[in-house]
């Protein structure tokens, strides 16, 4: 076929297809001819490892299991795999077994937060809706990694169902977010399916797929597939590239394709040691993808899953790179960067600090180069109260436009409608002394009945 390069037709024989190189674009053989064993890995690779080494990545195998699609495979470098970013992501490391004390199995507490099949109900107003547990290519960074090859826990049409039902029933739900494993692993008639259910949800506005397709096998954006797609707008995409060499030709036609046919995209990026820990190599990545129209949404911490410490960095480093983006380059290619915080208290924004100091009118700020600088706040600003009665307010908002949802957490604190001054921890100590009955029977026991609201 006119596509293939030399190094995809060395892939393709190697894989025993030599008479043909007609399945090269098919996605559906990429699934069929992943890449699940170090021998299969060690022909394409060109490599033989040593007894000792190859021992090493089946044990780690067997924990974690491999799957690389034939397409992301032919990206490694054979002259320098052991550095390259898409062997380190795709490739067991040994070190994957040590387990770190702070390591969980579901750091962020997604199976506790699940109150119906395949659901993650974190915030206020979108869930997370897993709807298939399958991917094209294993990523060895994966978040989910307690649940990666877990055939027995791909749901079939009746969980979903039940997914569906509880977002249908939970009407501050505007926003469905389709995760994984990757819902573009599911059958174009399957998805057309799903897709037209959530749709049919009067308070669902938008939908969202999160799918790292693009990257590991762009031949799953098909004309079938994008017609699908197209149906059920509004409708946003958001993918995973992590690193400048994942844009190639043929991944860059996929995105244009899905960007025609209406969908924005984004792309969410981890951060991982030794693979794009790097400013210099995150300015490229994200001024590529803005070029093929896809808007760097976030750049993630590395979780505390187990079996990636030795992908975690520090907390700075994730500073650093943000450092040399804001006011450096275009601020569409800068992505939030976000910790996704252990026990499911969700994604928290990370940004260096551009605030300095504050007076009763003025705030001192530095920008980007370390010009320091000053902004006079206004001496005449009348502040009004806001008791949330729209119709009396002087600002225009029909009360139709207007979310529904109180105020949670910290904005609550700073509203003028709600009385809660503090928020205090189910389990503090001092309050609990409070409470607590007197030992003492000199002592009348009548502790003051103070407890924060919250
Ligand atoms: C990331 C995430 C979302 C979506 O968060 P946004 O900040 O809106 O992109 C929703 N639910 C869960 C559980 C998530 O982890």
């Amino acid at each position: 076929m006119k596509e293939l390069n030399e190094r995809q037709r060395e892939v393709v024989s190697m894989l025993g297809n030599s008479t043909s190189t007609s399945g090269w674009e098919d996605w559906k053989w990429h699934v069929r001819n992943s890449i699940r064993t170090v021998e299969a890995a060690e022909k394409i690779l060109g490599v033989t490892f040593s007894d000792e080494k190859r021992a090493l990545y089946k044990r780690t195998l067997d924990k974690f299991p491999m799957s690389i699609t034939p397409y992301y495979f032919s990206l490694i470098d054979q002259e320098d795999y052991e550095s390259d970013p898409v062997f380190m992501q795709a490739f067991p490391d040994i070190r994957e077994l040590n387990v770190s004390p702070h390591d969980m199995a579901d750091p962020l507490h997604e199976d506790e937060d699940s109150p119906a099949p395949g659901i993650t109900h974190r915030y206020p107003d979108r869930v997370l809706f897993h709807v298939s547990n399958l991917c094209s290519m294993y990523c060895r960074h994966c978040t989910r990694k307690r649940k990666v090859g877990d055939r027995d826990s791909v749901p079939d049409r009746g969980q979903l169902k039940q997914g569906i039902e509880y977002i249908r029933r939970t009407p501050a739900i505007r926003d469905v977010l389709l995760s994984g494993g990757d819902p573009l692993m599911l059958s174009d008639e399957r998805l057309d399916w799903l897709l037209g259910e959530i749709r049919s949800i009067p308070h669902v506005e938008i939908i969202r797929i999160g799918s790292r397709m693009p990257v590991v096998l762009p031949y799953r954006i098909t004309d079938g597939l994008l017609a699908v797609l197209k149906k059920h707008h509004p409708l946003w995409l958001n993918t995973h590239f992590n690193h400048p060499r994942e844009l190639t030709r043929t991944s860059r036609r996929a995105l244009a394709r899905m960007a025609d046919a209406g969908i924005p995209l984004g792309n969410q990026s981890v951060l991982l040691a030794d693979v794009n820990d790097c400013p210099r190599l995150f300015r490229t990545l994200n001024q590529k993808l803005v070029q093929n129209r896809v808007r760097p949404y976030y750049m993630y911490q590395c979780d505390l899953s187990e079996g990636l410490s030795h992908f975690r960095t520090p907390v700075g480093k994730g500073i650093e790179i943000i450092e040399s983006l804001v006011g450096h380059t275009s601020g569409m290619a800068v992505p939030t960067y976000v910790i996704d915080a252990p026990g499911g208290g969700g994604k928290i924004p990370m940004m260096p600090n551009y605030a300095i100091s504050q007076g009763v009118n003025k705030v001192v700020l530095r920008n980007y180069e370390g010009v320091i600088t000053t902004y006079t706040e206004p001496d005449s600003y009348e502040p009004s109260y806001c008791d949330r009665d729209c119709r009396s307010c002087h600002l225009t908002l029909k009360e139709d436009d207007a979310d529904e949802t109180g105020a949670i957490g910290i904005e609550k604190l700073l509203s003028d409608w709600d009385d809660t001054t503090s928020l205090t921890p189910e389990n503090n100590e001092r309050l609990a002394r409070r409470d607590a009955p007197a030992d003492n029977p000199a002592d009348d026991g009548a502790a003051p009945a103070v407890q924060a609201k919250g």
